[in-house]
């Protein structure tokens, strides 16, 4: 299947890695875990994870240390767990190179919360371009799209009621890259290569998967897309918007 952002985890005491991967499996992210700073480096540098979710306190070395050594080589958004809750000590995390901070004990909801800001700037930081943050909407059959890459935000609205729809991570970067070449043809390569990577340029398969699974949400009548339509041969396009993008 396809790839989901890749979480790791860099913590000593077992049962919290028990627990973080079990939330962020049901979650859909991908995850793997390290015990201690030396092999977290190694594992981060290798892996290039898409978030790195660090503890402070480790048997080999301070987490500090470690966020400095991780932001020389990757810019993967950091965000340090750490039972330590002192002002001073999130500074010194931050100025490190960390890009939040969860003081333990923390709730799920938060976490989550954070990972997916983290997420989300680090794509825009990554991204460069300024169509990534224009809001897309659209209207087709009398239904509405909106689509807010900021936000992270999707809505379909029907007879003037809006709502949202839940999207895995896979699914809102192929949506949001569509939204952003918006009326123009994406070959299946052109998609795969951005979305899956480039080692996945010919796996078709991936695509026909998402784009059902997007079109089950997002479409009234699925097996008649207004919104999604395939170029058969060729590959996607996602309707032109109908109003200028903000
Ligand atoms: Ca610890």
């Amino acid at each position: 299947m396809g790839h989901s952002a890749l979480v790791l985890m860099i913590e000593d005491e077992e049962p919290i890695r028990r627990f973080l991967r079990a939330t962020l499996e049901s979650q859909g992210f991908r995850v793997r875990e390290s015990g201690t700073a030396k092999d977290g480096v190694l594992q981060a540098v290798m892996h290039r994870p898409d978030l790195i979710l660090l503890d402070l306190g480790l048997p080999d070395g301070d987490g500090l240390a470690v966020t400095k050594t991780i932001r020389k080589e990757l810019a993967s958004p950091i965000v340090v767990l750490s039972a330590r809750g002192q002002e001073s000590d999130k500074v010194a995390a931050l100025d490190a190179g960390a890009d939040d901070y969860l003081t333990k004990p923390f709730g799920v909801g938060e976490l989550l919360a954070r990972i997916r800001v983290a997420l989300r700037h680090s794509a825009l930081a990554g991204s460069g371009r300024s169509g990534e943050t224009s809001v897309y909407e659209a209207e087709a059959g009398g239904r509405g799209l909106r689509i807010d890459p900021l936000a992270r935000l999707v809505q379909v609205s029907e007879g003037g009621a809006a709502r949202e729809v839940r999207l895995t991570p896979t699914e809102f970067k192929l949506l949001a890259f569509l939204a952003r070449h918006a009326g123009k043809v994406l070959t299946h390569q052109m998609i795969l290569k951005e979305v899956w990577g480039p080692q996945h340029q010919r796996d078709v398969q991936y695509l026909r998967v998402y784009a059902g699974e997007l079109r089950k949400k997002l479409e009234a009548d699925p097996a008649q897309p207004r919104f999604l339509v395939t170029e058969p041969g060729v590959g996607y396009r996602l309707c032109e918007p109908s109003s200028p993008a903000s």
